[in-house]
């Protein structure tokens, strides 16, 4: 049918061959794809941020687009991996991916020069001399409530769990990060007040009566920013006579409870450590895990409060009260530590804390971008480390 279409065009108007050609490729792609979604990098990264914003990602992390092909960039394929490795990006370059997901981020040190001489160097001159995008979420996925270490909680059975670091809201709830109270005696120093404030940007004010040993008096809470606070106590300081009872409060942004690093879970009901081994190795899909048994504890010790935290988990779970630790891998020391606490370890090795998100992550990530783009999981992607 679709030769025959081509060859009726072909013998109406003698067109010259190259242009035949350039036809049936349009028209093949026509048919073969007659709606193949795709997405411009850009919106795309946009609605990735919307999915997990970056500011939940830890401060020293390096997060977001790490590597942007010259635009515009149209991405039909997403391939999602753990770990960009160059084994992944043959895969990538296979599968004709136009921006991979790297969990972790493939380029976290600064790098100097992209040459042909290491690993990372070559990952960015592949990427980009295939137009490639590199997005990489990491920590912002751990702290998600539907992200990481979520994931690896559902493991444990039925439990309840909440961040063991929760994070903080992207910004305050209002104007400002500082607040400034004070009492005033009188309307003229009230007036005085007001009319040097309205020239300082982002100021709010609210007033109150107040009372001072038995006295009336107007209290001003006053928010505004840390560059306007300078302000604000300067002129507070050349007029103090006026103004009494200052106080100046740093204010906070709000938690998110179900947000945050690592998770202390409680289970809905204790069960053996022995039979908590199995469910890790069952969900986690692993003939073996290393175990450190705490101070006193067996197989048969009952484990109600389980602590954990994907990847490398020492910083996160330190002095958290639980009867077992879940991580990928902690230093000896550590480990060692949690033990003499009475405190039971099991160590699964880094990225099989956290590759089996990227199954779920494949779906959530469909329906977020509606299925606008093909995203596909790395087959080659793996934990460097195996049990030999
Ligand atoms: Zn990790």
């Amino acid at each position: 049918m679709l030769s025959s279409c081509v060859r009726l065009v072909s013998l109406k108007f003698h067109p010259p061959r190259s242009l035949v050609s350039r036809k049936f490729q349009a028209f093949q792609f026509l048919v073969s794809s007659p709606s193949r979604p795709f997405m411009d990098l850009k919106a795309l990264v946009s609605s990735l941020n919307d999915f997990a914003s970056l500011s939940l990602a830890e401060n020293w992390d390096n997060v977001g687009l790490l590597v942007e092909p010259s635009p515009p960039h149209t991405v039909k394929t997403l391939l999602l991996t753990n770990d960009l490795t160059e084994e992944v990006m043959e895969e990538a370059l296979q599968k004709k991916a136009d921006l991979i997901l790297s969990y972790h981020p493939p380029i976290f040190r600064p790098l100097k020069r992209i040459t042909w001489k290491t690993w990372k160097e070559r990952l960015v001159i592949r990427a980009l001399e295939n137009r490639i995008g590199i997005y990489s979420p990491h920590t912002a996925y751990d702290a998600l409530p539907q992200g990481v270490n979520n994931w690896l909680a559902k493991g444990l059975g039925g439990c309840t769990s909440l961040p063991i670091h929760p994070s903080k809201a992207p910004s305050y709830p209002t104007i400002g990060t500082h607040r400034v109270e004070f009492n005033i005696n009188d309307t003229p120093s009230m007036d005085k007040f007001m009319s040097a404030v309205k020239e300082i940007p982002e100021v709010s004010i609210t007033t109150f009566s107040a009372r001072n040993d038995g006295e009336e008096q107007i209290r001003v809470s006053l928010n505004c920013t840390q560059k306007a606070l300078l302000q604000v106590v300067a002129f507070l300081s050349e007029n103090s006579r006026l103004y009494q009872k200052t106080e100046i409060l740093s204010l906070e942004k709000p938690l998110l409870l179900n947000t945050g690093m690592g998770r202390s879970c409680t289970l809905d009901e204790s069960v053996s450590l022995a039979t908590m081994i199995e469910r890790i190795k069952g969900h986690l899909k692993l003939p073996h895990v290393r175990l450190a048994l705490g101070a006193g504890k067996t197989l048969e010790s009952k484990v109600r409060v389980v602590a954990l935290c994907a990847g490398a988990g020492s910083s996160v779970l330190q002095g958290v009260e639980a009867d077992l630790y879940l991580t990928g891998e902690m230093s000896h020391h550590d480990v060692l530590d949690a033990a003499a606490q009475g405190i039971n370890v099991i160590l699964c090795d880094h990225s099989n804390t956290e590759r089996g998100f990227l199954s779920e992550l494949q779906d959530t990530l469909a329906v977020h971008l509606e299925n606008k783009v093909n995203i596909i999981l790395s087959e080659t992607d793996r934990d460097p480390l195996q049990v030999v």
